[in-house]
């Protein structure tokens, strides 16, 4: 492959480099994204302990296996002395950070329960943990009153850039419109958050355009911070009925590699986190996406009896792994990935400091 191509990637290219199917050429390409992340920001891994602080969710995206219809899971919200015990762990075991993900609720008592959850983690770590919240869409006033407190960070997935394939993933109301979505990643970049976004791959009827424009959204958008990784099927979501049409996980797994490292090359400093759904599809997928380019890795610390409910997609790993095992499996994880376990760093994304070094 011509390297000059990494350097002018226009839409075609990208276009092409996602559908480049050769192992030598996957690998030029997933090796000049760790050049560029190694020689920009450097291979230091930012760690982010994962809170699944509730199953319970008001809306109903047709691929989540927590969706409100699923009338099979358990619902659960984490008791706050739990909730807090973890965040101790987090700050003792050096995370420098964590996120409190949850499904979406609007209702007062779901808010005003962050708002305290905030307050009380920022009290028992000494205000020594930054925390990045992943609660859906909210008023802007909500997301204002979170800044408030302290958290300046916020994960929201556009799921899908384009607003045709977003509609067939979830169902047609207000309280799944891609506009209001949009909407709300604006509001959280206007308040001033390091905002994160992302989007599955290799969802049912998404082509290699709608990979490509996704990439064109996440550089174009202004945030600082993303996940994304593949698509999981779910028997209890109604897209399960295409799991036919899917491309085999392997294939999955190496198309959401080369979004990595496609992204790493379009937009160098943001923060791009090696998403768990990664591991679920392969055992290495982990330290794959540190290959590919990812800076960032998210341990789970939900408590083990809680876990397991928190059921997205099918077939999530180390459901029964104390917080503590997940912490050493990724220190090695990050070595044998030729990187370095960023201990005890909040891990601002180098984009979002530069744009603040710029307007300061
Ligand atoms: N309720 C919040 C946060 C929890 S869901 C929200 O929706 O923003 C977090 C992410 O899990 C979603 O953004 C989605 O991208 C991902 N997810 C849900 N179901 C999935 C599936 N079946 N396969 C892969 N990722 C999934
Ligand atoms: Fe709820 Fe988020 Fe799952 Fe959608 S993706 S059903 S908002 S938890």
């Amino acid at each position: 492959m011509d390297s000059k191509i990494f350097a002018n990637l226009d839409y075609d290219a990208v276009k092409y480099l996602l559908s480049v199917d050769d192992d030598i050429q996957i690998r030029e390409l997933l090796g000049a994204a760790r050049q560029t992340r190694d020689s920009l920001i450097g291979n230091k891994v930012f760690i982010r302990g994962l809170i699944e602080y509730s199953n319970l969710c008001s809306k109903n995206c047709f691929y989540c296996g927590i969706r409100a219809g699923n009338n099979k899971v358990l619902r659960y919200e984490v008791p706050e002395d739990e909730v807090l015990k973890a965040a101790v762990f987090a700050w003792k075991n050096n995370y420098g950070s964590l996120v409190l993900q949850s499904g979406e609720r609007s209702d007062s008592a779901f808010t005003s329960r962050i708002s305290e959850l905030i307050r009380k983690i920022h009290l028992v770590t000494e205000n020594n943990l930054r925390i990045t919240l992943s609660c859906g869409e909210q008023h802007e006033e909500i997301y204002r009153k979170w800044f408030d407190l302290g958290v300046k960070r916020y994960l929201l997935r556009i799921e899908s850039s384009d607003p045709a394939l977003y509609h067939r993933l979830h169902p047609r109301n207000a309280k799944h419109s891609y506009y209001k979505r949009l909407e709300a990643i604006n509001s959280l970049i206007r308040i001033g958050y390091q905002a994160g976004t992302g989007v599955m791959i290799g969802l049912p009827f998404q082509t290699m355009d709608d990979l490509a424009a996704d990439l064109f959204f996440i550089r174009d958008s202004g945030v600082h911070m993303v996940g994304m990784g593949p698509y999981i099927e779910h028997a209890d979501t109604p897209l399960f009925k295409y799991k036919d049409t899917l491309s085999p996980p392997e294939k999955r797994v190496e198309l959401s590699l080369k979004m990595i490292a496609i992204l790493r090359l379009l937009r160098p400093e943001i923060n791009i986190a090696s998403s768990t759904a990664l591991q679920t599809l392969d055992p290495q997928g982990r330290e794959k996406g540190l290959l590919a380019g990812a800076n960032v890795m998210m341990p789970n610390i939900t408590p083990v009896t809680y876990k397991k409910n928190y059921d997205l997609y099918e077939g999530k790993p180390g459901l029964h792994d104390e917080p503590a095992d997940c912490g050493r499996s990724l220190a090695e994880c990050i070595r044998s990935a030729g990187c370095e376990l960023a201990y005890g760093e909040w891990g601002d994304s180098a984009f979002y400091i530069k744009e603040k070094g710029d307007t300061e």
